[in-house]
């Protein structure tokens, strides 16, 4: 899969350290920036198809992709995960 996407995250010009933070605070404050994200499902899909475990991508915390992963293995409705 291509990572062009990248180029048009709303992160791109940011530093990198907003995306891991270190409390919840800092999550939700990266997570306001992904929620304005035109690739953010993209992001998400790769996080998950590259087991990223640290971060916060397409939006997800490590919690919250933590448990799409699950559901997703025990064959979850994708409408479920949200
Ligand atoms: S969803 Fe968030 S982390 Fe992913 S590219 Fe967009 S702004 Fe960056």
């Amino acid at each position: 899969m291509s990572d062009d996407w990248m180029d048009q995250g709303k992160c791109r010009d940011m530093a990198p350290a907003v995306f891991f933070p270190g409390d919840g605070v800092g999550v939700i404050a990266a997570q306001r920036i992904c929620a304005e994200c035109p690739v953010a499902e993209r992001c998400l899909q790769y996080a998950l198809d590259e087991h990223i475990d640290h971060g916060v991508w397409g939006g997800k915390s490590e919690r919250e992709r933590r448990r799409i992963a699950r559901r997703r293995r025990l064959g979850a409705p994708v409408a479920a995960m949200a």
